[in-house]
């Protein structure tokens, strides 16, 4: 069926989704940047958790590796949506095709697979001889901000583009559902180096910020390499005990950012 693609319609395709992942990208980062770190700390209501600023030309050096990452996302994306056009894919737009709570339990499925595909990747990325080609990228961001959402390095991307639209091929998702998980992942990637916890004390002590991924979690990712591995869910962090967080809970009690500081991956 790859055959069967107009090339001309592949292209408009890719050029067009391009531009959604990159303006979409641009939205939500830079509404949280400005939110978060363009104001005067004390109009800021969330707990800062590195200490100081963004190093000089960090943004700017997110902002670019990000823009890469548009372009690299797209490009699988664009081929399920052409193949989709042909009828080659499981996604669905009759709401009548599956009972309706399929919609929530295939969203918590690819959610999930994401997660564990994530996970996994995420960790063979940390091995000492794959960080510094694969992965190092995405971790000189000391402290990341929201621009630093899709800053990876080409190679990252790649791994990271293939799981969604290879999934869509064989696991049935209504387009609504695959349009809601794409913005909740965009939405996660920015909050979650955005920097700062913008979520209370009592969410976060609470079932779901317990077993829910946030900016306390991931922030911690980038302070101690060898933890909090995972994208939406703490589950695989706990069952293979790489998850670090109880014992941080403290600082958000004070106020005061964690003390350590970051390690070596
Ligand atoms: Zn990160
Ligand atoms: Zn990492």
């Amino acid at each position: 069926m790859l055959s069967q693609i107009p090339p001309l319609s592949l292209l408009v395709t890719f050029l067009g989704l391009t531009a959604i992942i990159a303006l979409r990208y641009a939205l939500i980062s830079g509404l949280f940047y400005w939110l978060l770190w363009g104001r005067p700390p004390e109009k800021v209501h969330a707990i800062k958790l590195m200490h100081g600023q963004p190093a000089p030309g960090s943004v700017g050096r997110e902002i670019r590796w990000s823009l890469w990452s548009s372009f690299i996302y797209a490009a699988p994306a664009a081929v399920v949506i052409e193949l989709w056009k042909l009828g080659g894919t499981a996604v669905y737009t009759d709401l009548a095709a599956f009972p309706v709570w399929y919609v929530p339990v295939s969203i918590f499925l690819y959610l999930f697979l994401h997660d564990t595909y994530f996970y996994w990747t995420h960790r063979i990325m940390h091995h000492r001889k794959i960080f510094p080609v694969v992965h190092r990228v995405h971790h000189e961001s000391r402290p990341p901000t929201p621009w630093a959402a899709f800053s990876f390095h080409p190679w990252e991307s790649v791994v990271g583009a293939l799981f969604l639209p290879l999934l869509a091929l064989v696991l049935p998702i209504h387009v609504g559902a695959a349009l809601f998980i794409l913005t909740l992942m965009t939405l996660a990637a920015v909050l979650n180096h955005s920097g700062w916890e913008i979520l209370p004390t009592w969410w976060l002590k609470s079932w779901p910020g317990r077993n829910l991924i946030t900016a306390a979690h991931h922030d911690l990712h980038h302070k101690n390499p060898r933890t909090n591995y995972g994208l939406y869910f703490r589950w695989w962090d706990k069952w293979m005990g790489t998850d670090r967080m109880e014992n941080e809970y403290a600082f958000l009690n004070t106020n005061a950012a964690p003390s350590e500081e970051g390690a070596a991956p």
